[in-house]
């Protein structure tokens, strides 16, 4: 079988990063990526040799990007009819009208997580249900946080057999890149509760019993999860045995805060910046070593979240489940990961 044909619709903050992501890959290729219009970022996809592409099919739209100095390759349905699975990255909501393009066109299809999983009726993270998404026509990758949840989580509850989580999501208010949103100077509550990142772990895991709350709060490098989960007696876990676990999990860096000073979100966005990452990303989700503890069958924890990347492996496991090119979702996780770092000469 020749590489599986991956296009991107909307290459942006999460597009471009799955674009690098599947291009360090030796089983897949970039056949084309999209943008709306002209802008700075069509200066990336030219400088990596992928063919851009325009959102839409208008003639007029298509030719704007030549006034501009862009080879506009054509428009979305051209973009569609060469490729095997396209990665929707488009800003969440639009999911219901791209859906219908792709159906028409006879492509796979994944989301990301600012769709509903209603969309689709079924969603993807690599630890927890690879497996269920195997030959899918479509599917979603679950959000960031929500991925986040399932790295930690899922192991826990492989072992235990049963688990219940209470949670509170302090989401950054934007991306770096992002002036739209906020708040700058303020704690605002998600008012509507229970918030959807902890159900949304259901769609993957249905077996993990959760709720979170959530919070934004003035800043733009990463999320922070404080969790509360509740193991069944008899679980045989120590605090100890609970991060060897996670130390053996992929995809977890467990680190002390204290002795490596690394005891807030900045340190540990400096800390991803040395490990050399295109755009400093992190994507492995960092659990501090020091705070977690378990207390009879009580576990606390913190984890902390690299929002723009932590779904980008995901997305390339997503894609051999969704093309039935690699059953068992650990060597897909090995081989991809290994294949990133590669690609980053680290
Ligand atoms: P973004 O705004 O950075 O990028 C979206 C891109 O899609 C832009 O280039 C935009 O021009 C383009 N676009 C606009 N309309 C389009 C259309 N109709 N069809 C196709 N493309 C269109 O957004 P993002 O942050 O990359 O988010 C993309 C998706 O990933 C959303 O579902 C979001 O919820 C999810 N997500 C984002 C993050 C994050 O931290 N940014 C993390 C995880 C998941």
């Amino acid at each position: 079988m020749g590489k599986i044909k991956v296009a991107i619709n909307g290459f942006g903050t999460i597009g471009k990063r799955v674009a690098d992501a599947v291009d360090a890959q030796d089983d897949m290729e970039i056949i084309g990526v999209t943008k709306t219009g002209p802008s700075f970022g069509c200066d990336l996809a030219v400088k990596k040799g992928f063919p851009l592409f325009c959102t839409f099919d208008d003639k007029e739209k298509i030719a704007a990007f030549a006034t501009q100095g862009y080879e506009c390759s054509g428009g979305i349905s051209q973009m569609l009819a060469i490729a095997d699975v396209v990665v929707d990255c488009s800003p969440g909501k639009m999911g219901a009208e791209n859906l219908l393009k792709y159906q028409n066109a006879g492509v796979k299809y994944m989301f990301q997580g600012g769709e509903k999983h209603a969309l689709t009726g079924l969603s993807y993270t690599s630890c927890a249900n690879h497996s269920a998404n195997l030959n899918a026509a479509g599917t979603r990758v679950v959000s960031c946080n929500t991925t986040g949840l399932s790295r930690t989580l899922v192991p826990l509850y492989d072992h235990c057999g049963s688990l219940t989580v209470e949670c509170t999501m302090i989401r950054r208010a934007a991306d770096p890149g992002d002036s739209k949103k906020g708040p700058i100077n303020a704690i605002k509550p998600v008012l509507s509760v229970p918030s959807h990142h902890g159900p949304d772990v259901m769609t993957v895991k249905p077996e993990i019993s959760i709720n979170s709350l959530a919070v934004a709060v003035p800043t733009t490098i990463m999320h922070v999860h404080s969790i509360i989960a509740d193991l069944p007696s008899g679980h045989g876990l120590t605090t100890n045995s609970i991060l060897d676990m996670w130390k053996n999990s992929p995809r977890i860096i467990v680190m002390s805060g204290a002795e490596n000073k690394l005891t807030t979100t900045a340190e540990v966005m400096e800390m991803a910046r040395d490990i050399g990452r295109k755009w400093g990303d992190l994507h492995e989700i960092f659990v501090w070593e020091d705070g977690v503890k378990l207390v009879g069958d009580r576990l606390y924890y913190f984890q902390a979240i690299h929002q723009e990347s932590d779904v980008i492996p995901e997305n390339v496991d997503c894609i051999r489940a969704l093309m039935g090119t690699e059953t068992d979702w650990r060597a897909s996780v090995a081989k991809t990961d290994a294949a990133i770092d590669a690609y980053y000469g680290l």
